[in-house]
């Protein structure tokens, strides 16, 4: 639900997430608020109460708007309604697999100083910011959160590996990946990854997400060490038998 649903539309009808669409894996509909405002201008903001700058989007035309949307649902699913906004919890992945379980998701985006506190009373059932920084419109906070959610869902991407092994998904950070030329401007390509050995290709990629892991996120990698203690210690003891091999 938004007042530009041509941002929206631009970003989520075209590549995979349009493609998921075109294919019937997902539905993604951008619901212009302003089609719904009773005023007679089309007006859909007004100033705050108490003063202070900037307007407000006003209750009426947002919740005749969810009513509609709200219609569009079927009997029993299961809806979600998210208002994008800087002072919710901080989107993440975990958030996105959480969504990927509904059928249906309402990303209300606000715009201007933001909504009237009603409405995010009355249909909202969890505030997400997507980072510590503040933006002019929801509008991109909800492609993000759709895009995110959508790639979770099955068949939107071709395999469930391009997910579960990707960076933050997998528990650490994606190792360095190439592709042809085998030398590009002087700089080769690993030589394990051209050995057409997987169980080394496979052990080389876990070192260098590991290492890349700890030094840019040890967070996560504290995390990933306590809850795979045995397969660090088989890897371990892989590589230091690969290296007496050489
Ligand atoms: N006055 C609001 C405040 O201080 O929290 C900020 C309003 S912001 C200029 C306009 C709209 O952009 C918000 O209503 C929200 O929908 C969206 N927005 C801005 N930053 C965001 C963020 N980090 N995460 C999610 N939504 C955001």
């Amino acid at each position: 639900m938004t007042l530009f649903p041509e941002v929206v539309n631009c970003v989520l009808q075209s590549s995979i997430i349009g493609r998921a669409q075109q294919n019937g894996y997902i539905t993604v509909e951008a619901h212009d608020i302003r089609d719904y405002t009773l005023n007679k201008h089309k007006k859909t903001d007004d100033t705050p109460y108490g003063g202070g700058k900037g307007m407000l989007m006003a209750t009426q035309p947002i919740c005749d708007c969810f009513e509609a949307v709200r219609k569009l649902h079927k009997e029993g699913e299961s809806t979600r309604v998210i208002y994008a906004s800087p002072r919710g919890r901080v989107f993440n992945h975990e958030i996105a697999r959480e969504l990927s379980a509904y059928d249906n998701i309402v990303v209300l985006c606000g715009h201007y100083e933001g909504v009237d506190q009603r409405v995010i009373d009355e249909i909202v059932d969890e505030e997400l910011s997507i980072g510590d920084y503040v933006l002019t419109g929801g509008e991109i906070p909800a492609c993000i959160i759709v895009d995110a959610v959508a790639r979770l869902i099955p068949g939107v991407l071709s395999d469930k590996e391009c997910y579960e092994k990707e960076s933050i998904a997998s528990g650490l950070l994606e190792y360095p990946q190439y592709t042809r030329p085998p030398v590009f401007h002087g700089k080769e390509v690993p030589e394990v990854l051209l050995s057409g050995h997987h169980a080394n290709i496979d052990d080389w990629r876990l070192e260098q997400s590991l290492a890349l892991t700890k030094a840019r996120r040890p967070d996560l990698y504290e995390k990933y060490v306590l809850s795979h203690k045995e397969e660090l210690l088989k890897l371990e003891k892989r590589i230091a038998k690969q290296k007496t091999n050489r």
